[in-house]
């Protein structure tokens, strides 16, 4: 599963946003605040300006964009039919069986 890092600062608001798309999504990322001095560093390395800045498996996204996001994925966010859960699916695996982790309903679905 590709691994997504967030650089963001407290005081933007498109930051806030992206965050909270992600949280509601049930996105992993890894969220690295610029004004540390530290992340600072390691963030002007990628060259770029602006936050919110996606690192995802090494490609850099700069600013938020829901769609483009989710399409840099190589997983789906499926609910389950039964309970309403997410879960974290491959992408582009064609028909396949899941079964939801938490209420174990088995379903069918394209991905
Ligand atoms: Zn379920």
């Amino acid at each position: 599963m590709k691994k997504i890092i967030m650089y963001s600062s407290p005081s933007c608001p498109h930051c806030h946003s992206a965050k909270d798309f992600l949280k509601k999504e049930g996105i992993p990322f890894i969220d690295k605040n610029v004004q540390n001095p530290e992340i600072q560093k390691e963030y002007q390395t990628l060259g770029v300006q602006g936050v919110p800045t996606f690192l995802i498996d090494g490609e850099v996204i700069v600013g938020f964009n829901p769609t483009q996001l989710l399409s840099k994925l190589d997983f789906i966010l499926p609910k389950c039919p039964s309970c309403g859960k997410k879960m974290i699916v491959p992408k582009g695996k064609g028909k396949i069986r899941v079964s939801c982790p938490s209420c174990k309903t088995k379903f069918e679905m394209q991905c």
